[in-house]
């Protein structure tokens, strides 16, 4: 197994289809480009995911 202690990539779909990549230990909440729906939320150092996940990137 590889660690991976600096946490990852992951790509996720808005409501408005929009596709972002957004980082799970956000430090702030991460918000769509295009319509501005909060995708993460910043929880203690690693972020929350709220919006549908598509695939973690490596
Ligand atoms: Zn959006």
């Amino acid at each position: 197994m590889i660690q991976q202690p600096k946490g990852k990539f992951v790509k996720v779909r808005c409501k408005c289809k929009n596709e972002q990549v957004i980082f799970d230990k956000a430090a702030s909440s991460v918000k769509c480009l295009v319509c501005g729906e909060v995708l993460a939320e910043s929880k203690g150092g690693k972020a929350k995911i709220i919006a549908r996940q598509l695939e973690e990137l490596k």
